[in-house]
């Protein structure tokens, strides 16, 4: 039986691969990648290495979550090293840890390989720190995904009062009602926000805005994109050194 490994691919930027994901990468006997994966990545495979596209893209699956644990299990009973690549980090809104949690009912040896999430590498390529002394002294990263109007929300929004640098993943198409709600919670309508597209990436895009401008200037974005909230976007002015 094989071992798989829930493996981080960084954000986009091939080069932000860690050494031990690149080594498993070309040891692989089957790769099972996602569309946040840079499909660069593959190149470095050993010749005969199967390429298996799940193409999860934000929670619109191609493969349901449960086809893709069955089809990891069944990749264990034929193959010895079956790596199963995630864009960022597998644990980050990834669901590395249902698909771990699957091959271990199934007795299956697994590995978690972090990755660099976009979280905090895609704000940094934008110049904008997810922590900075004076400014703030903490971060939340939250799914966007969850619309602030839903009724049972997980997302107690009462906590965004406070000075924290807020990143949401898998917002953009929420990002009005995002907005609107920081505002009703008491955040001043000219308070900073940045959108950030493709980041890590050649095509990097990010529009900066106060949450009362930033829909309209950054709603046609292409995604994958995240949004940061907090005065630390005003860096950005300054330490903007990818795009520039
Ligand atoms: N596990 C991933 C996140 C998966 S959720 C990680 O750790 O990075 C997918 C969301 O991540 C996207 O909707 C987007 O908000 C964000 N994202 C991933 N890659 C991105 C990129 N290159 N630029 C901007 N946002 C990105």
């Amino acid at each position: 039986m094989g071992r798989v490994y829930l493996t981080g691919a960084g954000p986009g930027d091939i080069e932000l691969l860690t050494l031990k994901a690149y080594r498993l990468v070309k040891e692989a006997d089957v790769i099972v990648y996602d569309r946040l994966a840079n499909p660069e990545i593959l190149k470095e495979a050993k010749s005969g290495c199967e390429f298996i596209y799940v193409g999860k893209a934000d929670s619109h699956h191609s493969l349901p979550q449960d086809e893709i644990n069955e089809l990891l299990y069944q990749l264990s009973l034929k193959h010895k090293k079956i790596v199963r690549l995630k864009g960022g980090d597998p644990l980050v809104f990834g669901r590395g840890g249902e698909e771990a949690l699957y091959l271990k009912s199934r007795g299956v040896e697994f590995e978690f390989i972090p990755g660099i999430t976009s979280a905090i590498a895609v704000p940094e390529y934008a110049g904008i720190p997810v922590t900075h002394r004076g400014v703030t002294v903490s971060f939340r990263v939250v799914t966007g995904h969850e619309a602030p109007d839903k009724k049972k929300s997980q997302i107690v929004w009462q906590n965004f009062k406070s000075d924290d640098t807020i990143i949401f993943l898998m917002g953009l198409h929420n990002l009005d009602k995002i907005t609107k709600k920081l505002i009703e919670i008491g955040k001043s309508k000219d308070f900073p926000i940045a959108v950030i597209s493709k980041g890590t990436t050649k095509d990097e895009k990010t529009v900066v805005g106060t949450l009362e401008t930033i829909y309209q200037k950054a709603k046609d974005l292409p995604t994958p994109a995240l949004i940061v909230v907090g005065e630390v976007v005003n860096l950005r002015e300054q330490l903007n050194w990818f795009e520039e």
